[in-house]
C-alpha cells in the first residue's frame, strides 16, 4: 500500500514515551546489582493472580479479567543475585540516591519543574511482570519542553523514575514465566505531549531524546536498555498506544499504518451507521451451540477438536456482512482484530467468520446451513464462530460482541504491540481510571537545596550545541564530533581537547581506530578513558608515533592494567629524537646515491619507503617526509 498521506489534513497527533535504564551500583529499591544474569535460574516461585478488594471497596474489573485467565505465573530468580524484595517478601529499602541524582539531571535537561518532595507511588501492573501487582514509580519532573532540530518546542509532560519490571521469558496458554533479574533496575520514563504532527518530527524527537540521554553518561547502553512506545491519534480517531517500537526506523511505517487503520475503522463505523446497526442489536445477540453442524465436516482442525470434546459456538453480528473481510492494515483484515482480542483475553487460538468462507475445508453448503441455523440474513449479517470448551467459547463470543460494539465508535482506545512488518496487534484495552496511588511502604524523598545545587553543577551542555562549538573551534566536521559526544568516550574527548592533544588525532582515534579494532575483535571498549589519555600523552611527549596507536591499544585491550611505558618497551617502540631521525635519513640517502643521481626528485618515494621500514611506530610519517625532502633537496643541490 503506497499512499501519500497528508498528515496535516488527517490531524495526526503523536506523543512519545521513552524508557531508559540508568547506570547505578544497585537497584532502585534494594541492594542487588542492576544487571541481567546470564545463567540458569536457581529459584522457581509459582503464583496465581487473586482478586482482592481495592481501597475503594471494589474488585478491580481488570484484575478480575486477569484472574479469569487462571494463568500460572512463574518467577525465576537467583540465590546470590536476588533478594527477598524482588519476590515481594520484604518491603522496599530506601531509594537509590545515585539513580535519583541521574534522574534529576535528566529532568533538568528536559526543562521540567522538579517537586520539593518526591512521593513514591504505585502503578498497577496486572500482567504478572511485577510480583507485587504494581510498579513503584516517582514523578520527578513536570511540564518541561525539548527543542527538536527543526526548532519546534515539544512539551514534556512528565519524567518518572521507576523500577523496571521483570523480563518475560516465555508464555503459553497455561503459564507465563518471568525472570526477576531485570526487576528493580532504575528506569526513567519520559512522556512527551502529543505535539508531534509528522513521522519526521517523531523521528527527530526520538533521536534527540536518545541523544540527550546518552550524552549525560548516566544512561545504560546496549540492547533492551532503551524502549520506546508511541501514542497516535487522528482527527476523528482515538488515542492508540503502540508498545515496543524497537528501532526509530520503524516509526514512519508504524505511524502510516496506524493512520490507515484508524481511517479504515472510521469507514467501517460509517457503513454500520448507514446500515442502521445499533449497539443494542449487537448486545442482544445470543451465542448458539452449532457443534452438530460440523460433525461430518472436512475441516480437519474442527473435527480433531470435536473428537477431543470441544464444542463449536456461533454468534451473529447483525449488519456486519463483508466488514470482517475488509483490510484495515496491510495484509490484516478487520476480522483479525476480533481474533487477536479473543486470543489475548480468552486464550483461544482465534475465530472463524463467514466473510472468509468457504475456506479451511468448510464448504459453501455448510456456510449456507450456518445462516439457516443461526437465523441470519445472508447479505447483511456476519456469523462468527469459535471452537473450544464451552466456557472459553462463551467468553470468546462475549469479547467478539465487545469488539463489534466498539466498531460503532470507530477506533477503540487500546494498547497495541508493534510488529516487525510495521503492523500492530492488539495487546489490551487502554487503562481506564488513574492507575497511580501512593505507596504506603516508602517515605517521601525531600529534594533539598544541596541536592539541587549538586544537580545544577552536573548538568551538561546539550550535545548538539557542544558539537557546533567544537566544530567551529577545532575545524572538524560537526557530525563526527556529535557522534563522539553521544558515545561513551564523550568525557575523554573533552579532557583530551583541554590537554591540547591534536584534536584531529583524538577524533580519528575515537572513531576510525576504535571502530576497526572493535571489528577485528579487540575488547577496545574495556579500556578506561585514563589509559587513552596516557596514550595521547605518550604521543605528545614524543615517546611514540601516531602510527603506533593501534598496536598500543591492542595490548591494552588484552590487559587494561598495563603500563604504557612497559607496552612501548615490549613493542620495541622508543621515541626517536629528531637528531636520531636525521641520522637515519642521512644514512639511507648515502646508501642510495646511485638511485638519487638517476631519478633525482623521483627518488623520494623509494627513499621514504626505506626510512619508514626502519622507523615505523617510532616516528611520525609526516615529520619523516618533511625532513627527508629537506635533506634530499640539499643533496641534489650538492650533486650538481
Ligand atoms: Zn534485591
Amino acid at each position: 500500500m503506497s499512499l501519500e498521506i497528508d498528515y496535516k489534513s488527517v490531524g495526526l497527533k503523536v506523543g512519545l514515551e521513552i524508557h531508559q535504564q540508568l547506570k547505578s551500583e544497585r537497584k532502585l529499591f534494594c541492594f542487588c546489582k542492576p544487571k541481567l544474569v546470564k545463567k540458569e535460574p536457581e529459584i522457581i516461585i509459582k503464583r496465581f493472580m487473586r482478586p482482592t478488594l481495592s481501597e475503594t471497596g471494589e474488585i478491580d474489573p481488570t484484575m478480575l479479567k486477569e484472574f479469569k485467565k487462571r494463568k500460572l505465573i512463574i518467577y525465576e530468580a537467583y540465590l546470590e543475585e536476588n533478594c527477598l524484595y524482588e519476590i515481594d517478601e520484604v518491603p522496599p529499602y530506601e531509594v537509590d540516591r545515585e539513580a535519583l541524582k541521574s534522574a534529576l539531571i535528566i529532568a533538568k535537561l528536559f526543562n521540567t519543574q522538579i517537586p520539593d518532595v518526591v512521593i513514591v507511588s504505585r502503578k498497577q501492573y496486572l500482567d504478572g511482570s511485577v510480583p507485587t501487582g504494581f510498579q513503584r514509580t516517582m514523578i520527578i519532573g513536570l511540564n518541561g519542553y525539548l527543542e527538536i532540530s527543526s526548532g519546534k518546542k515539544i512539551g514534556i509532560e512528565q519524567i518518572c523514575l521507576e523500577e523496571d519490571a521483570a523480563r518475560k521469558i516465555r508464555e503459553s496458554e497455561k503459564e507465563i514465566v518471568f525472570r526477576v533479574d531485570r526487576l528493580g533496575i532504575p528506569l526513567v520514563e519520559i512522556t512527551t505531549a502529543a505535539d508531534l504532527n509528522t513521522p519526521e518530527e517523531v523521528l527527530d524527537a526520538a533521536l534527540r531524546i536518545g541523544a540527550l540521554l546518552r550524552s549525560t553518561g548516566v544512561a545504560m547502553r546496549g540492547l533492551g536498555t532503551i524502549r520506546q512506545d508511541i501514542n497516535i491519534s487522528i482527527k476523528t480517531g482515538n488515542r492508540v498506544e503502540i508498545k515496543g517500537v524497537q528501532r526509530p526506523e520503524w516509526f514512519k511505517k508504524i505511524i502510516d499504518n496506524e493512520i490507515i487503520r484508524q481511517m479504515n475503522l472510521i469507514k467501517i463505523k460509517n457503513i454500520l451507521i448507514e446500515r442502521k446497526v445499533l449497539k443494542e442489536d449487537i448486545a442482544s445477540q445470543k451465542p448458539k451451540e452449532i457443534t452438530d453442524l460440523f460433525r461430518n465436516t472436512k475441516a480437519n482442525f474442527i473435527i480433531k477438536s470435536i473428537k477431543k470434546g470441544a464444542k463449536v459456538y456461533a454468534l451473529v453480528l447483525p449488519g456486519f456482512s463483508g466488514l470482517l473481510g475488509t483490510e484495515v492494515q496491510p495484509n490484516k483484515r478487520f476480522g483479525k482484530e476480533f481474533a487477536e482480542r479473543v486470543r489475548v483475553i480468552v486464550g483461544l487460538k482465534g475465530i472463524i467468520h463467514t466473510d472468509e468462507l468457504p475456506a479451511y475445508g468448510i464448504t459453501q453448503e455448510e456456510k449456507d446451513k450456518l445462516f439457516d441455523v443461526m437465523n441470519a440474513r445472508r447479505n447483511l449479517d456476519c456469523i462468527v464462530f469459535v471452537v473450544g470448551n464451552e466456557e472459553k467459547c462463551l467468553e470468546a463470543l462475549e469479547e467478539v460482541k465487545e469488539r463489534a460494539k466498539q466498531a460503532l465508535d470507530g477506533v477503540p482506545m487500546e494498547t497495541r504491540r508493534a510488529n516487525e512488518d510495521g503492523t500492530t496487534s492488539f495487546e489490551r484495552p487502554l487503562g481506564t481510571a488513574a492507575r497511580l496511588y501512593p505507596d504506603t511502604d516508602t517515605p517521601p524523598v525531600v529534594i533539598d537545596r544541596d541536592l539541587l545545587k549538586y544537580i545544577e553543577e552536573k548538568i551538561p551542555e546539550y550535545p548538539w550545541i557542544l558539537a557546533k562549538k567544537y566544530s567551529k573551534e577545532l575545524n572538524i566536521e560537526e557530525g563526527l564530533i556529535y557522534n563522539i559526544l553521544l558515545s561513551e568516550r564523550n568525557r575523554l574527548f573533552e579532557k583530551a581537547i583541554k590537554m591540547n592533544i591534536d584534536p584531529k588525532l583524538v577524533v580519528n582515534t575515537l572513531t576510525q581506530t576504535v571502530k576497526y579494532l572493535r571489528r577485528d575483535g579487540f575488547n577496545i571498549d574495556e579500556i578506561p578513558d585514563e589509559k587513552f589519555l596516557e596514550v595521547f600523552m605518550a604521543l605528545k611527549d614524543g615517546k611514540m608515533s601516531k602510527e603506533a596507536i593501534p598496536e598500543v591499544l591492542k595490548k591494552l585491550s588484552e590487559n587494561k592494567d598495563l603500563n604504557i611505558d612497559d607496552i612501548l618497551t615490549e613493542l620495541g617502540i622508543t621515541g626517536l629524537s629528531e637528531a636520531d631521525l636525521r641520522k637515519i635519513i642521512i644514512d639511507v640517502i648515502e646508501r642510495n646515491i646511485k638511485l638519487i643521481t638517476e631519478r633525482r626528485e623521483r627518488a623520494f618515494g623509494p627513499l621514504m619507503g626505506d626510512v619508514m621500514k626502519i622507523v615505523r611506530g617510532k616516528a611520525d610519517g609526516k615529520i619523516v617526509s618533511k625532513i627527508l625532502s629537506e635533506i634530499l633537496k640539499e643533496k641534489l643541490k650538492n650533486l650538481e
